[in-house]
């Protein structure tokens, strides 16, 4: 059990790949913090995607973490256990107006913006690079929207960020501490607007990335969010719904990624710097550190 001040520290990794180098540093720098803190740390299991996830890759989860050495609590959280609540978080942010069902498919998004682009007018992008949401859909009336959806169009749920951010009275910051172990944080203005109108649920399936992990951090009461730089921009996301849902901030530490041989970022295709590849190979847990820069 944990006291209102036990720090608690999750690794969420998805299974729908072999984990590599970059995990093991996360997973390693969460479970050294917690036990370093005397804290918790906590295995989840980020399988919301059904078609790409395989219980194969979970357990090569857990054979992995084992093999390094992390222990964790069982049993871990399984997000494919939980859609009803983030279906019931989903109905209250439709409830209160702050998302939207958004029709337009792939090709008419790029339909639309290369109409509007213009050399002058770059279309705005987001951290990743990806073009905002059009968000015509946005104005649609209640009415247009249920004939739509009724006639069986597909569509996702996007949050309409501009509404969610004329809800909240701060202004929007997270905590971003300097390193492991620290408890000094430096303060993060958040700007979840650079992402425009992200979705947060699909048709068939009632949550995306962003909701499931507000919705679990909070479930799991996480305090620290130890993970890559990668999702360093997301964070702004998560704390604007964390504000509108009235969920507790966690502090944040978005660490170094590892880089392939090549300098470039992971992915769970190199083989190479996958973790079973490289225990099959000989390396042992310490080699791993030392790869990772954990001397
Ligand atoms: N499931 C995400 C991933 O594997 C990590 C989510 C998070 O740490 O917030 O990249």
């Amino acid at each position: 059990m944990s006291t209102p001040s036990t720090p608690v520290f999750r690794f969420a990794p998805s299974p729908n790949g072999e984990l590599h180098l970059g995990h093991a540093l996360s997973a390693l720098l969460n479970a050294e913090w917690a036990e370093h803190s005397g804290g918790r740390f906590l295995l989840r299991i980020e399988d919301i995607d059904l078609a790409r996830c395989t219980t194969e890759y979970e357990q090569g989860i857990y054979d992995d973490l084992a093999w390094l050495g992390i222990d964790w609590e069982r049993p871990p959280r399984r997000q494919s256990e939980h859609f009803a609540e983030y279906k019931a978080v989903l109905d209250r942010l439709i409830a209160d107006g702050l998302v939207y069902p958004a029709f337009m498919s792939r090709g008419e998004i790029r339909a639309f913006i290369s109409e509007h682009e213009t050399p002058k007018k770059r279309w705005p992008r987001d951290p990743d690079g990806v073009p905002h949401y059009p968000g015509v859909d946005r104005e649609l009336s209640a009415r247009e929207r249920r004939r739509r959806i009724a006639s069986g169009e597909p569509y996702a749920w996007r949050l309409d960020v501009a509404a969610a951010l004329a809800r909240i009275s701060t202004t929007l910051a997270w905590s971003e501490l300097l390193g492991q172990y620290s408890d000094n944080p430096e303060r993060v203005e958040a700007h979840p607007e650079q992402w425009g109108d992200v979705v947060l649920a699909r048709k068939d399936v009632p949550t995306s990335y962003h909701l499931s992990v507000v919705v679990d951090d909070a479930a799991q009461k996480i305090t620290h969010v130890v993970r890559g730089r990668d999702l360093y921009y997301a964070t702004a996301i998560q704390r604007l719904l964390q504000e509108i849902l009235g969920y507790p901030a966690p502090l944040y530490f978005h660490h170094h990624l590892v880089e392939g041989p090549d300098g470039r970022k992971l992915s769970k295709s190199e083989k190479d710097t996958g973790l079973r590849r490289l225990r099959e190979g000989g390396a042992t847990p310490a080699d791993i550190r030392r790869m990772v820069g954990l001397g």
